[in-house]
């Protein structure tokens, strides 16, 4: 793409305007020898809203595997044959020595993930419950990424003390079949729709390296465009041993990666652009620069998988030259 063709997409980004599908197609297929340029376009825009900072985020997962759905992407699905701890309430000492370490490190949000697609009101007051003693003794903002809700289900939560929800699209509307038989995304979209109603800061994002085609990225960012929710994950595929998608992500490359953080920042300027799962295996050595679009990271485990540790991610933020965000 030429100067002028970056200038237009800068404009187009900050006025809050959709880029086309070609618009984005070239952006996703820029030749590697010109990531630089596209990375400056991101960083132009990432600076505007966000600063050079970038914040660091913690997920504990409150209640593991036996998930009723099929997620194909997912060790907690009810065909993954993964090898995973599988509970259904964590130990609440557990969850405050994680929200302890997390606050002692100033990361700004903990995220609690809850498996499961939708749960009975018993076993979902206690979840609130243990939330509830977490955000008690710790100053942390939390997050809870969590299937689907009731309003009032929805509402006792954010009694509890959630501010945000994190509940993913994952990839575009015509792939979604391929990765996942048991729901539908409307049924996704409409879950978002009524937690943004009802207050909650929305986290929604999806996962690269499914075996989707350029144009299914393109989808499922339009769609987020369209949301605009406060935060945007961008996980790249951990294949995970017994599940469907084992051995997909093969061709990810770290300049792909790097592309699609790029096409995130700028259809979704204002959102905290966060890289989630697999940006150590998929993004590998060139992870500083991951910082030109992004403004948020996960340390310290996925859900089922180990991430780099919180110091390694501090470390990593300042050897790239940006500032850790301390609230
Ligand atoms: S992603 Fe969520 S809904 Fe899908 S299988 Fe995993 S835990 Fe269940």
């Amino acid at each position: 793409m030429s100067k002028t063709d970056y200038q237009l997409l800068l404009s187009k980004s900050i006025n809050g305007e959709l880029f086309s599908m070609e618009e984005c197609l070239n952006i996703l297929e820029t030749p590697d020898s010109d990531l630089k340029e596209l990375l400056d376009l991101a960083y132009e825009v990432r600076k505007k809203y966000k600063g050079n900072k970038v914040s660091i985020q913690i997920l504990s997962n409150l209640r593991s595997g036996n998930c009723s759905q099929d997620c194909h992407y997912c060790s907690q699905s009810c065909i993954s044959k993964a090898d995973i701890d599988k509970y259904s309430l964590l130990d609440v000492n557990t969850l405050l020595n994680n929200g302890k370490i997390g606050e002692s490190k100033k990361v700004k949000r903990h995220c609690i993930g809850v498996s499961g697609i939708t749960f009975e009101d018993d076993d979902f007051d206690k979840i609130c419950k243990h939330i509830k003693k977490l955000k008690d003794s710790v100053n942390t903002d939390i997050c809870c990424s969590i299937g689907f809700l009731t309003e009032k289900q929805a509402r006792k939560l954010k009694e509890a003390g959630v501010k945000r929800i994190n509940h993913n699209l994952n990839t575009g509307r015509n792939y979604y079949s391929k990765i996942c038989t048991t729901h539908k995304y409307e049924t996704r979209i409409n879950n978002i729709k009524m937690l943004k109603k009802i207050g909650f800061e929305i986290c929604c994002g999806g996962i690269i390296g499914m075996g989707e085609e350029l144009e299914d990225i393109v989808n499922m960012l339009t769609e987020l465009h369209y949301l605009n929710p406060e935060s945007v994950p961008i996980n790249f595929l951990i294949p995970i041993k017994g599940t469907p998608f084992e051995n997909m992500a093969k061709n990810l490359t770290p300049e792909f990666c790097l592309k699609v953080l790029c096409l995130a920042r700028l259809m979704i300027p204002k959102a905290d652009v966060r890289v989630a799962a697999g940006r150590e295996i998929h993004i590998r050595d060139k992870q500083n620069l991951m910082f030109y679009p992004a403004n948020s990271i996960f340390a310290s485990g996925y859900l089922t998988e180990d991430g780099q540790g919180i110091m390694e991610a501090i470390e990593l933020i300042k050897t790239s030259g940006f500032e850790y965000e301390i609230e």
